[in-house]
């Protein structure tokens, strides 16, 4: 017999009362952390009970233990790395994913599933204004779906100097060089040693960090005799926010032979905007694109995807044919053809639910938003005493700094002490910057005002204590 119902009654009751209690505190609870891990491990490392405990137990007691040390990730006063909150379809339909135990790899086997992904890949394509008829494969983030674009460039690339890359592997393998902006997120260069191809070629990036399509032309004529070779571009630096130029750096790729692949972990749904659309002008021209659904989308952990124009070669390069697998050839191709993994979670139809709510102009609203509250946050910082902002804030990042690196430092410490406002510290162009990256779709007004107050108090309270200090 398989479980009733009853089973799991007591245990998801009391999974909705925490989930409810957790949202209630997220907007008043100070941001960062109470405790530190060590200090919760011996909560739950209690020597493994010998005897089974009730599931709704095992769930308060999970409540309990955890509470002290979660950080406040889904406030709108969240400003930290590049983290996502979450959209209430969303969570609502993270919950149904795991309630479902969808194995999404086969389309004949899970075919709920499998259309809600199809469908929400079809909108993203829709919506981003790249190549219908691209594969789109459901990552656990932004670093795998920037995995599973650059391996369909090796393929390619490798198929492009008739290399058989499936039967041979790299040993051997004409030398593919990868050309990558010097401001190119640091996943890119792990991803290129999971594939085997090492360190990427880095080309000069403007003060903005965007890559010089002139720079990477040089770069590309002088790396020795041409081969196979792959552009690596970024919608969106960490720092700045600022778009590679697609077009010209597209161009000088492709009049090259090299594969191009976008890196937009967040910056790629700009292009949903027509606001932002004319800075993104040629993005669909590239060859392959990664995004998270986890940070601008606001879907829950973890979800990424990889986005390749060339079905054939995305498919050369993660296709599994064995008995077992039951496939589906009718033309969109099975899920675990587009992704590393073959058993995983149904994480698009997070992303259907996101789409399904927000539409299309809400999407659109929701990258503009979060947009809009980066530049009312960097006019509010411009205001306060001594800070700098060191970008042009062309989207939803800002780099601040508050004079020399010491002093930046403490007014970031000083502000996360404070529990008001999370904001990362960073190093970007050799100075220590204060980094804001706006990411969380329910980010209000109030929340803007409340972290500005907080930072001129952080930087108040670091020029109080300095002056004590010399007077001592
Ligand atoms: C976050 C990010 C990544 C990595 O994505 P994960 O989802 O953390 O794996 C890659 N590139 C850029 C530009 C990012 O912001």
């Amino acid at each position: 017999m398989s479980a009733q119902p009853d089973a799991f009654e007591a245990a998801l009751q009391r999974a909705r009362v925490h989930t409810m209690a957790w949202l209630a505190s997220v907007p008043a609870r100070p941001i960062g952390p109470a405790v530190h891990a060590d200090a919760l491990l011996a909560g739950f490392a209690a020597p493994l009970p010998e005897h089974p405990t009730d599931p709704a137990a095992v769930i308060d007691e999970l409540a309990r233990l955890t509470e002290p040390g979660l950080m406040a990730m889904p406030s709108g006063r969240f400003f930290g790395w590049v983290i996502g909150g979450t959209l209430p379809a969303a969570l609502a339909a993270d919950w149904l994913v795991s309630a479902w135990d969808q194995n999404a790899g086969m389309r004949f086997a899970t075919p709920a599933v499998a259309a809600a992904e199809e469908a929400a890949a079809g909108w993203l394509l829709d919506l981003l204004h790249l190549p219908a008829g691209s594969d789109v494969g459901f990552t656990t983030g932004g670093t795998t779906a920037n995995f599973v674009g650059l391996a369909a460039g090796r393929q390619a690339v490798l198929d492009g100097v008739g290399w058989d890359l499936s039967g041979l592997g790299l040993a051997g393998a004409p030398r593919i060089r990868v050309f990558a902006g010097a401001e190119r997120h640091d996943v890119i260069d792990l991803v290129l040693r999971y594939l085997g191809l090492g360190a990427p070629i880095l080309v000069d990036a403007d003060d903005q960090g965007r890559i010089r399509p002139d720079a990477l032309a040089a770069a590309m004529d002088g790396a020795g005799p041409a081969g196979p070779a792959i552009v690596c571009l970024q919608a969106g630096n960490l720092h700045s926010g600022a778009f590679d130029p697609m077009e010209a750096a597209i161009a000088v790729a492709h009049e090259r032979g090299a594969w191009v692949h976008v890196d937009g972990a967040f910056g790629l749904w700009a292009a949903a905007s027509p606001r932002y659309r004319g800075a993104l002008a040629g993005l669909e021209l590239a060859d392959s694109w990664a995004t998270d659904g986890h940070k601008t989308l606001n879907v829950p952990y973890d979800c990424g995807m990889a986005i390749v124009a060339r079905p054939d070669v995305v498919r050369a390069a993660f296709g599994v044919h064995t008995s077992y697998l039951i496939t589906d050839d009718t033309g969109p191709g099975d899920p675990f053809d587009k992704v590393p993994e073959l058993s995983r979670r149904a994480r698009g139809v997070t992303v259907w639910a996101a789409l399904r709510s927000l539409g299309r102009a809400g999407t659109i609203a929701l990258v503009e938003r979060l947009a809009d509250r980066a530049s009312e946050l960097a006019a509010g910082i411009a205001r306060i005493p001594g800070a700098e902002v060191l970008n042009d804030v062309v989207f939803t990042q800002v780099s601040v700094s508050f004079g020399d690196d010491e002093r930046t430092r403490r007014v970031t410490a000083a502000l996360l002490a404070g529990g008001v406002a999370w904001m990362s510290g960073s190093r970007w162009h050799g100075r220590d910057v204060l980094r804001i990256s706006v990411s969380n779709w329910s980010t209000d007004a109030d929340d803007v005002a409340l972290s500005l107050a907080a930072l001129a108090q952080a930087v108040a309270d670091v020029d109080a204590a300095s002056s004590r200090e010399s007077a001592d």
